[in-house]
Order: C-alpha cells, then sequence, then structure tokens
C-alpha cells in the first residue's frame, strides 16, 4: 500500500502519470540535486560558525546597520565576501539572524546612502 500521498507529476502535472520520460527526468532532477556539492563544506562550516558564537553569546543576533541587537533562534553565518560573488566559502564573517541576511541579500547593496 502506498504511504505517500499520491504526487502529481511535475513534468505533467497529472496525479497518476506512467509516462517514462517523465519519470526519468524526475530521476534526473534528484540525482541533480543529491549531487550538488554545496552541501559539504560550506555548509558544515556555517554550521559551525553559529554554534561557536552561540557557544560564546547565546542565541543573540548583534544585529548590523538596519537592525539593532536581539535575541534570535535563527541565526545564519554571513560571509563577508558573498560565495556567489566569488568569496571564499570557508572565508570570514559573522553571524546574524537569518531575516537580517536574507534582507541584505547577497549584492551587499545598501538601501539609501546614509
Ligand atoms: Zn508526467
Ligand atoms: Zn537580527
Amino acid at each position: 500500500m502506498p504511504t505517500h500521498p499520491p504526487r502529481a507529476c511535475p513534468v505533467c502535472r497529472r496525479l497518476s502519470c506512467s509516462d517514462a520520460a517523465h519519470q526519468k527526468r524526475v530521476d534526473d532532477w534528484r540525482a541533480r540535486r543529491a549531487r550538488r556539492p554545496y552541501n559539504h563544506p560550506e555548509r558544515t562550516y556555517k554550521a559551525e560558525q553559529v554554534k561557536a558564537w552561540v557557544l560564546e553569546h547565546g542565541w543573540v543576533c548583534p544585529g548590523d546597520e538596519y537592525h539593532a541587537a536581539h535575541s534570535s533562534g535563527d541565526l545564519t553565518f554571513d560571509h563577508e565576501v558573498p560565495v556567489s560573488l566569488g568569496g571564499d566559502p570557508l572565508g570570514p564573517g559573522r553571524v546574524v539572524c537569518r531575516s537580517a541576511n536574507s534582507r541584505r541579500g547577497n549584492g551587499r547593496r545598501r538601501r539609501g546612502s546614509a
């Protein structure tokens, strides 16, 4: 018996798709995702940075130019030079809350010119 609810085929959106070509495409997607190199050193490194920060300071976001320090259970490591801009994935950075990190995005852009 099925352990999962029926899932729509992501290719044709039909609930019960028996098109082998579609199945193959889905398998390819899965394989590609599993192969993504992102997982390893960078993710571990970031997790370690957050862990070290929490050990020392607790679950606290130090704040940034947009918001003051506050307690946060959702901390992440923010690279000084974003990896997407060619920064070292294991390079320096700091711990901030995830919302501050995503608010800033990867572009290091500053809103307004204060
Ligand atoms: Zn399909
Ligand atoms: Zn914050």
